[in-house]
Parts: structure tokens; C-alpha cells; sequence
């Protein structure tokens, strides 16, 4: 993948409800991120345009605009504990993560680390 002029990346997310990938673009903003916009993704343009190795790490911040899930409309997503995927989250309750099946109460984060390591 060739490295954008602009300090900014897709992140691949998964929606909790149907499972199926989605991809956030974040604009770096200092030393923050900025999830900007959302767009659903394919199986097969996951694999090839290699945006599973993409890296987050900070403070994530929400444009006003984005538009959330672009599966289900879930404005809140979560990084999952066990497998460090991002996915999208209705805000409350019991959270399953769509990857690998683990689930739990969610607690609130300021600082992610979305390259896939533990926190
Ligand atoms: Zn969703
Ligand atoms: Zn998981």
C-alpha cells in the first residue's frame, strides 16, 4: 500500500450485528486521530488492499460527521480485549465481539492502541 501524502489511514472495523468488515478513515490531528468517515468493505477488498495493518494509536476523536457504523448506524465502537479488533457498538450493555466471539462489559477508554496489542 502506498503511503498517502496526508497523515491519514483506514481502520478496519467489524459491525457486532451482521459481522461484515467495514473500513473508518482517520485524519491524524496533532497527536491525535480523528475518525472521519466510514464506508462498508468487502472480504476481498480487505485482503487486498492490506488495511488490516494499519495502526492507531492516542486519543480517537469522532468528527461530527461520521456517520457511525455503516452497517447498522451504531454511533460507539469498541476495541476488543482479547483480539483487538475494532467493532461497532450500540452505546450500552453486553458487548460480543463479532471476530473471535468474546464478550463482557465494556469499559470506557481514552487512550486505544488499535495496532492490535493488549491493554
Ligand atoms: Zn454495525
Ligand atoms: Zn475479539
Amino acid at each position: 500500500m502506498k503511503h498517502p501524502k496526508y497523515d491519514a489511514m483506514v481502520v478496519v472495523a467489524y459491525c457486532s450485528r451482521n459481522k461484515q468488515p467495514y473500513g473508518i478513515t482517520a485524519i491524524k490531528q496533532g497527536k491525535d486521530w480523528v475518525f472521519d468517515w466510514s464506508f462498508k468493505l468487502s472480504e476481498k477488498a480487505l485482503k487486498h488492499e492490506g488495511f488490516s495493518a494499519n495502526k492507531v494509536s492516542g486519543n480517537i476523536f469522532h468528527a461530527e460527521k461520521f456517520p457511525g457504523c455503516p452497517h447498522c448506524g451504531n454511533q460507539s465502537w469498541v476495541q476488543c480485549g482479547q483480539c483487538g479488533k475494532i467493532s461497532c457498538y450500540p452505546g450500552e450493555g453486553i458487548f460480543t465481539c463479532p471476530v473471535c466471539g468474546n464478550s463482557g462489559e465494556v469499559t470506557v477508554g481514552e487512550n486505544f492502541d488499535l495496532s492490535g496489542g493488549g491493554y
